[in-house]
């Protein structure tokens, strides 16, 4: 099982997605699934960099997160 991240960023105006099978910003990535956003953990765009979760508002904007299989 994995999450996929899509992401759309307004720093750079990019769209990319990505998937991952391991937890890359530790034991409370499956939270963003539910109501708590981390933004301690930086989420950033693969393009450019730019933290996408610099708050919560900025991280449902920008990022959208689902689980695979
Ligand atoms: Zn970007």
């Amino acid at each position: 099982m994995g999450l996929n991240y899509i992401i759309e960023c307004r720093a750079c105006g990019s769209h990319s997605e990505y998937r991952t099978t391991i937890n890359v910003c530790g034991v409370n990535t499956h939270l963003h699934l539910t109501d708590h956003v981390d933004t301690e953990c930086a989420i950033r765009c693969p393009v450019c960099r730019a933290k996408l979760n610099k708050s919560e508002a900025d991280f449902r904007q920008q990022v959208s997160i689902s689980l695979s299989e």
